[in-house]
């Protein structure tokens, strides 16, 4: 540990830096000095523990943050001890800035979505607001766990760099005929014929019928369209094979024995 006496170029320097709030270099200023302390945990105003992995928002001004918490130090200043945390931010889907044609899909997205990205980010403890709990989106296909407000969703990570999606958009998790994103908040009812979830408004159920769910034995209208083609293809043949069918046949066997003939 240097014994720490700041030049005043120095204490100019640290001065601008948290006036800027701009952390890192004010937090650089204090590495390897006993004026810093790194924590395992933090308590926070409610009293809950705070440690690294866990999930918390942070709100400056009127712009929410939701990051993933990697370190947290406290420094001394002036005889008071200042927390401050580190987090890799999640990024909403209107974070994401990117015209190419499969981000249109991120239009799907809802305001639970969150994406963790590469970005990390200093935040002073005092700006924290709550914890929040952010789970894989197949965690809620069950539909056992109810959507509190602190409660998000995440379909992927964010590469900032590469601006790209890991899983990638194409395999996210997709239901019904309609192919949109699945969403939890949405109700979805399954097809008996191609055990596909369809969403009630894609069933074409009236809400009176989708409330009586438990009795439906429900087929989706894709399934429905498919077995009234093939009933039309068969009555199809059926009819000319009825019509037509014995001459049809007959007139044929003359021809190709006519052939052989000659
Ligand atoms: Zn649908
Ligand atoms: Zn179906």
């Amino acid at each position: 540990m240097k014994s720490v006496k700041f030049s005043k170029e120095d204490q100019a320097a640290i001065m601008k830096s948290l006036d800027e709030q701009d952390f890192e270099t004010f937090i650089s200023y204090f590495r390897n000095t006993d004026l810093i302390v790194e924590c395992e945990y933090m308590l926070t105003r409610q009293k809950q523990k705070l440690a690294p992995t866990e999930n918390a928002q942070f709100t400056i001004g009127r712009v929410s943050y939701y990051v993933q918490i990697t370190e947290m130090i406290k420094i001394k200043i002036q005889n008071e001890w200042a927390g401050f945390i580190k987090g890799r931010i999640y990024f909403k889907p209107e974070d994401i800035d990117n015209r190419d044609d499969e981000f249109q899909k991120l239009q799907e997205c809802t305001s639970k979505d969150l994406f963790l990205t590469d970005i990390t980010q200093w935040f002073l403890s005092t700006t924290f607001v709550q914890k929040i709990k952010v789970d894989p989106i197949d965690m809620f296909v069950e539909g056992t766990i109810v959507l509190d407000d602190d409660h998000f969703y995440t379909r992927a990570e964010y590469n900032t760099k590469l601006q790209e999606f890991n899983p990638p958009i194409n395999e996210w998790l997709i239901y019904c005929n309609c192919k949109r994103l699945y969403d939890p908040k949405e109700d979805y009812i399954l097809c008996e014929f191609c055990n596909n979830w369809i969403h009630y408004t894609c069933s074409g159920k009236s809400d009176k019928e989708l409330k009586n769910i438990s009795k439906i034995k429900f087929i989706c209208l894709a399934c429905v369209d498919q077995n009234q083609n093939k009933k039309k293809k068969l009555s199809n043949v059926q009819e000319y094979s009825t019509q037509d069918g014995d001459s049809t046949k007959i007139r044929s066997f003359n021809t190709t024995h006519g052939k052989k003939k000659k």
